[in-house]
């Protein structure tokens, strides 16, 4: 059998917290006990220098106890105003339980169009890696206040994968009701047999899946296997892992059962291919040999280094980076517009906000958002 990773090898982890595991059923109340002994294992990870972000559910399920609304299926609007009362409660529970810990929470409401939309998801991944770059905790969860069921989410387990892929983590880790993948939804199949590893995700995989859900989660095992080929695509491994012991991170390093769903990608690897493959170059930049030098030692790319700017290009959208003899080195996105990188190609970052009359980034193209070489040769 494959070798298991272990908890301790990972240094970015997004961690996935359910409605049911944070919320008391028959109370409607925060679970406080159970959320301090999960902010201790946070702050283990932490002291030991591993980037954690969380992605927590809970908002719906506490606000809709505070306005009195009964049990059973909620309409749209109904669950948007649970979710206005509830994220309150729900951030500011995550900020103390945090806080004991020495450690300060950020909070992130994103909706569909900020994790999908090219553009916009740069912007939140900026956000996100300079809380962490700043020893932040960043705690996610979708803004259900304005999401409508076209363009939601809807469930946290997509959610948690496709922010895993945007920040580059290298595990996700969803905590659930359950101990992880049976080979049928066990609740109805006693002779169901656990797995403890998946390699790949194979229509049988997802055959096994079965739709059920929890009374306080939407996503049942089906968003999950859909969450783990979006980490494995992404370069994350997945854990689905029991949450409801107290200290459930400390379980998984001691040897709980939980399914492994593998990765043969890395975030590094995934992200090249991403931008060096997939995406379709709107445009070019011609940068001076100075600037070939310094992107070859791993530099990110500045406007005084681009000498030519050509193509209809948006912020976020993938370019084609030439060297002087204007032959492919590299492709990337790029950080500016068309227009506006034209206008400040060839000057020093400094004067950007002189000449576009806003403070843009000082990169033309951020390091992590340019893959060198990995193009086919013109
Ligand atoms: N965003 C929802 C909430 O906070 C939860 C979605 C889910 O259960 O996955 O209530």
């Amino acid at each position: 059998m494959t070798d298991l990773p272990t908890l301790s090898s990972f240094r970015r982890i997004v961690i996935k917290v359910g409605s049911a595991l944070l919320v008391d059923r028959e109370r409607s109340r925060l679970k406080h006990a159970w959320l301090a002994s999960l902010a201790e294992d946070i702050a283990e990870l932490r002291g030991r220098g591993v980037e954690v972000l969380v992605v927590s559910s809970g908002a719906i399920a506490l606000g809709r106890t505070v306005l009195g609304l009964a049990a059973g299926d909620l309409k749209l609007e109904e669950s948007q105003a649970a979710a206005a009362v509830g994220q309150i409660a729900l951030a500011r529970s995550w900020a103390e339980a945090l806080s004991h810990h020495g450690l300060t929470a950020g909070q992130i409401l994103v909706t569909l169009d900020d994790t999908e939309q090219r553009r916009r998801y740069l912007n939140a991944r900026a956000t996100i890696l300079k809380l962490l770059e700043l020893n932040a905790v960043p705690v996610v969860n979708e803004n259900d206040t304005v999401a409508t069921s076209e363009i939601r989410y809807g469930d946290n387990d997509r959610l948690a994968a496709r922010v895993a892929s945007m920040i580059g983590a290298d595990l996700l880790v969803l905590f659930s009701d359950i101990d992880g993948l049976y080979t049928a939804p066990p609740a109805a199949n006693p002779d169901a047999r656990h797995l403890p590893v998946v390699e790949q995700v194979t229509p049988e995989i997802e055959a096994m899946a079965g739709g059920a859900a929890s009374e306080l989660s939407r996503g049942g095992m089906k968003t999950k296997i859909e969450a783990a080929k979006i980490a494995a695509g992404g370069g994350a491994h997945m854990l689905i892992a029991r949450g409801e012991v107290k200290n459930p991170l400390r379980a998984i390093a001691a040897g709980a059962r939980c399914t492994w769903f593998l990765t043969p990608a890395t975030p590094a690897s995934a992200r090249k291919a991403w931008i060096g493959g997939s995406l379709e170059p709107r445009g070019t930049l011609v940068v001076d040999q100075g600037a070939v030098t310094a992107l070859r030692k791993g530099k990110s790319l500045l406007p005084a280094g681009v000498t030519a700017v050509s193509g209809a290009f948006r912020r976020g959208d993938a370019v084609i980076v030439a060297g002087p003899d204007g032959r492919e080195i590299g492709r990337g996105l790029a950080a500016y517009d068309a227009e506006d990188a034209a206008r400040i190609k060839g000057r020093s970052s400094g004067d950007i906000p002189a000449i576009l009359g806003f403070e843009g980034r000082a990169a033309m193209i951020h390091r992590d958002d340019l893959v060198l070489g990995a193009a086919p040769k013109a």
